[in-house]
């Protein structure tokens, strides 16, 4: 459990939800798309200071999340749909 503890960002309620019904304690970039069985992007993640990497360093995969489709306003459902098809094992 304890190696879920490095990476520190903040998502949405809903989607937090899915990934730990539980709520307390913290998951991994990892564990958090294992859980819903798809890989995370940018409107996964609350608008907070956090999740701008002020305050800790961010890992390579967390950083590609929370940029992931942050250039479009709306993310364009056909590419999310080759993304997800394409990352998927
Ligand atoms: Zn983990």
């Amino acid at each position: 459990m304890d190696t879920c503890h490095y990476e520190y960002y903040m998502l949405k309620h809903v989607v937090w939800a899915q990934a730990n019904p539980a709520i307390d304690g913290m998951l991994c970039i990892g564990c958090v798309e294992q859980r819903l069985g798809r890989k995370l992007n940018a409107s996964d993640f609350m608008d907070c200071e956090l999740n701008e990497g002020r305050w800790h360093a961010q890992s390579a995969r967390l950083l590609h999340r929370i940029k992931r489709y942050k250039r479009r306003e709306k993310p364009n459902p056909i590419a999310v749909w080759f993304d997800e098809a394409r990352s998927s094992p």
